[in-house]
């Protein structure tokens, strides 16, 4: 009735199955996780499968068998390369011309497959069903299809097989050979079928709720289907609900193997051989609610669409003065409400798991609006989380916070729920890169997993991939709505991460114009703020972050226009709470930026410090940035006046400021390169065989084109710090041939090379161009695209500019704890003491932020090259290779 669990003999005997599902509510990036999970399996060796509809699918299994495709229009069929009709049992393709290649069509590949003579018309030939049989790949649920080159043996079906390439599209109802996949839930899929899944909103596989799953007899089922198929390694992408079941199926397992052996359904092998299911767990979900990780697979991408939205309707408030009341997912958590009144500058939010602070929120949240409105607001934006509650657990809706606002403000109200927008659409860039970073780590988490580990769920953490046992993080989680159910909302806060709290702690900063908080008159700093180098998305917010802070705390907000040179010229001014309101959103430099260092007039730089009486500094930008602190620091014996406490946050679209893993600026940019690419794939796409050169930005460092690889599906990468050899574009034209060769015809896809400007003064983006075009011949032809400035991006990433905030907030702490006020007349003309740690970058490690001094940077700078000796992401472009496929490709020779 099913296939066989394994193939007999043979060395795919021991050869791994790894399946993934997606379950529960579909999220944006579980396209990325199931590619990355099923790619990552085939480059390791394993065979891959997907289970269609979530646990639904897997309890249902296969009901029906693979059936021959069906026989293509005529038109469709190309008749000198086919010959015999489908029915035939004897194909023969002699007819062929030599030296072009043999398609075989999806008519002729079920008719092969079926028959017991194959004559591929190059000197090969299969006389007997025997020599046939193995041909058809009978234990996989699929036969292959697609391409056979000129002069293919054996060899070569092996290594097509070796790569999954069989060309099976999942996503609808029938495959991309016309089979149908109706009653067929557990498919073995190839390297292909998940070709251009990056890109693709919700989940292909598709995902369900379902019922049976909870009840023993439906995982008794599941477990039957799976040891069916010789499944015994699971990855689940999915929410809490989802990773439960997960567990529970595990742990069950022995006693449900026990179960299907004593009623027959399993014979003794199959015992033996499935004792023991491995799984993980992937977190599918757009609320950002699971505990022990940072950032679940899908928030991102829903907080994009949120400040989509409520950037538009910030600017029709304005203009009409209104209020506007948004509803925001989030039924147990407020991670997209918080982020997304960061992100957009929101007056209140309602989260449910910190209410607020009193009893009669009303009064508050009017209180608040009116301080806003009497500095001269135009608009009032107030997010609600779809959970939100008061302080005695009763619901608060948007409609109720309308009315209060009419009747006790008199604002025109309007209000916004922005429903199912949110779930979906194209993923961010991130949502394209971290599911693919976590599927690969979650094939890894199968393949050690033994039966005395428990199962992991694969999170992250500031940057760092970790695993966490699953059933602690669930539990966590359920914990977090058990604390609000009690009331206990400081507990239920203290789940949450410390990104949430700060963030947290950032938005009530921001939005608060209150006094109560400031310090006392003579701990208040006038603080300087700068930007240095090139613009770079998140500036602005981390200006305005910053200037709230002042305002908050009693310090004054000191804006140098137009970095140093501006300082020179006295381009000096305090910043008002409202002049920055607006600046969360906006792209570039509000103050202005250049690249010129203090050392243009180092002397002039300390005297404008002085007359402008700055008790400290904070320099926003990217290497200049840097290295403007740093002279400054060296001159700080020189120039008392630059004895304050300053500090760097490094924003630049590169990535390429030493130490610190991300930089404000470099995630809007690779969203703009995510989607001039998404473009340019599709143009390269329709024309069916063109390889699109895209050149970009990024100096010396090749961060922005690894990271764009790695989000695109570029299947080549050139960067600075590996350079281009002769050698290696050898290999890559070969590679690109191979790739081709192996595509069905007329299926071609479009391909993506990605090449940062500087990887080589010889090897140009044109000459680049040039050389595949010659070499493609006809197979493939070859394009270039240079993204230049577009890169910097327009409207900063909503991930940007929430860095931005909490970034901000701490470097603006730091300068608090350290200043003293009135520095500069104190001090005139006399050296005092500093230290070195008063000088200082702020940067993201791993999973840690830190306070680096000059000269914790300066170890790990190359000054001459302007970027860090080593970088996080160096391994990435390997990664970026295994997932394009050139590194299979060119290891099997
Ligand atoms: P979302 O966060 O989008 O709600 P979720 O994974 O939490 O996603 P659920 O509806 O809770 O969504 O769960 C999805 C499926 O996982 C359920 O329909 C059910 O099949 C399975 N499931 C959930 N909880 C359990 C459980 N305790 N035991 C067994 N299976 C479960």
């Amino acid at each position: 009735e099913e296939p066989a669990p394994a193939p007999a003999g043979g060395a795919e005997k021991r050869q791994k199955k790894i399946a993934v599902l997606t379950s529960g509510g579909d999220s944006a990036g579980m396209n990325a996780a199931v590619r990355a999970v099923v790619r990552q399996a085939i480059a390791r060796g394993c065979q891959a499968y997907i289970i269609r509809e979530g646990w639904e699918g897997l309890v249902r299994g296969n009901t029906s068998e693979p059936t021959p495709a069906p026989t293509r229009p005529s038109s469709a069929v190309q008749s000198p390369v086919l010959g015999p009709t489908s029915n035939s049992k004897s194909v023969s393709f002699s007819s062929l011309p030599p030296s072009k290649q043999i398609e075989l069509d999806a008519a002729a590949a079920a008719a092969a497959l079926d028959a017991d003579h194959v004559d591929l018309g190059n000197g090969v030939e299969y006389t007997s069903a025997d020599e046939v049989a193995p041909l058809s790949d009978a234990p996989l649920s699929f036969g292959f299809g697609g391409l056979l080159r000129d002069g293919a043996g054996e060899g070569d079906l092996e290594e097509m097989a070796a790569h999954g390439m069989q060309n099976v599209v999942v996503a609808d109802e029938v495959d991309e050979q016309g089979r149908s996949l109706k009653g067929r839930y557990i498919v073995r899929v190839g390297w292909d079928d998940v070709r251009g899944w990056l890109g693709e909103g919700g989940t292909l596989i598709g995902s369900s709720r379902c019922p049976s799953f909870r009840t023993r007899e439906g995982r008794l089922q599941a477990a039957h289907n799976l040891i069916k198929y010789g499944i015994d390694c699971l990855a689940v992408c999915g929410g809490d609900g989802s990773l439960t079941g997960a567990d529970k199926l595990r742990g069950e397992w022995p006693s449900l193997v026990e179960e299907l052996y004593n009623e027959g359904k399993i014979d003794d092998a199959q015992k033996v051989a499935f004792g023991h299911l491995n799984i993980v767990g992937l977190v599918g979900s757009i609320d950002n609610d699971m505990s022990m990780t940072d950032l679940t697979i899908g928030a991102l991408t829903a907080l994009h669409r949120i400040c989509e939205s409520i950037d538009s309707i910030s600017s029709t408030a304005s203009s009409h003065s209104r209020a506007f009341v948004i509803e925001v997912m989030g039924r147990h958590c407020g991670w997209l409400a918080l982020l997304a009144g960061i992100a957009t500058g929101a007056d209140f939010i309602f989260i449910p798991e910190n209410p607020p602070a009193t009893e009669d929120w009303e009064t508050e949240m009017c209180d608040l609006l009116k301080s806003h409105r009497s500095v001269g607001k135009r608009k009032s934006i107030v997010i609600v989380a779809e959970g939100a509650l008061d302080r005695n657990l009763k619901a608060i809706k948007p409609d109720y916070v309308k009315k209060i606002l009419v009747d006790r403000l008199g604002l025109d109200t309007r209000v916004t729920t922005l429903g199912h927008t949110q779930r979906g659409g194209v993923p961010c860039a991130y949502d394209r890169i971290l599911p693919t970073l976590q599927g690969v780590q979650a094939v890894q988490a199968l393949l050690d997993a033994t039966p005395e580990t428990p199962s992991y769920m694969i999170g992250t953490q500031e940057n760092k991939i970790i695993k966490v046992p699953l059933l602690e993080a669930v539990a966590q989680t359920q914990a977090v709505a058990a604390a609000i159910e009690h009331k206990d909302f400081a507990k239920a806060m203290s789940y949450r991460d410390s990104e949430f709290q700060e963030m947290l702690q950032a938005f009530n900063i921001s939005s608060s114009l209150a006094i109560s908080q400031h310090v006392p008159k003579d701990k208040r700093l006038r603080i300087g703020l700068i930007h240095v180098g090139a613009p770079a998305g998140g500036m602005n917010a981390a200006t305005r972050q910053a200037v709230r802070f002042c305002h908050n705390r009693g310090h004054t907000p000191v804006a140098i226009y137009n970095g140093f040179e501006g300082l020179l010229d006295d381009n000096v001014a305090e910043l008002s709470w409202l002049r920055v309101d607006t600046w969360t959103t906006r792209g570039g430099s509000e103050l202005g930026t250049n690249r010129s260092l203090p050392s243009i007039d180092i002397g002039n730089v300390a005297a404008g410090f002085q007359r402008h009486g700055l008790d400290a500094l904070l320099v926003v930008g990217g290497f200049e940035a840097f290295h403007s602190v740093l002279i400054m620091e060296q001159n700080r014996a020189n120039y008392p006046s630059f004895q304050i406490p300053m500090i760097h946050l490094p924003a630049t679209i590169s990535n390429n400021v030493p130490l610190t893993d991300f930089s404000l600026g470099s995630d809007t940019s690779l969203n703009a390169l995510v989607d001039a690419c998404d473009a340019i794939k599709q143009s390269a796409s329709a024309s069916r065989n063109r390889v699109f050169v895209v050149e970009t930005q990024g100096g010396m460092s090749g961060y922005i084109a690894t990271m764009g690889a790695l989000a695109t599906g570029a299947v080549l990468v050139y960067t600075p710090e590996d350079g281009i050899s002769l050698s290696v574009l050898q290999e890559d034209v070969e590679f690109l041939r191979k790739r081709y060769q192996l595509d069905v015809k007329g299926k071609s896809e479009g391909r993506l090379v990605i090449k940062s400007e500087k990887s080589s003064h010889i090897y140009t983006t044109e000459v680049l161009t040039k050389i595949f075009k010659e070499e493609g011949k006809e197979l493939f032809d070859a394009r270039s695209a240079s993204l230049g400035h577009t890169l910097q991006g327009g409207v900063p990433s909503p991930l940007d500019r929430t860095r931005a905030a909490r970034l901000s907030l701490r470097c603006m702490q730091f300068l608090e704890q350290h200043g003293t006020p009135n520095a500069q007349a104190a001090h005139k003309g006399k050296t005092r003491k500093y230290s070195t740690e008063t000088a200082t970058m702020i940067a993201i490690r791993g999973s840690k932020i830190v306070y680096a001094t000059m000269d914790e940077v300066l170890k790990v700078t190359d000054m001459k090259l302007r970027r860090g000796k080593m970088e996080w992401w160096s391994d990435i472009k390997r990664l970026a290779e295994v997932m394009g496929g050139r590194s299979g490709l060119i290891a099997s020779g």
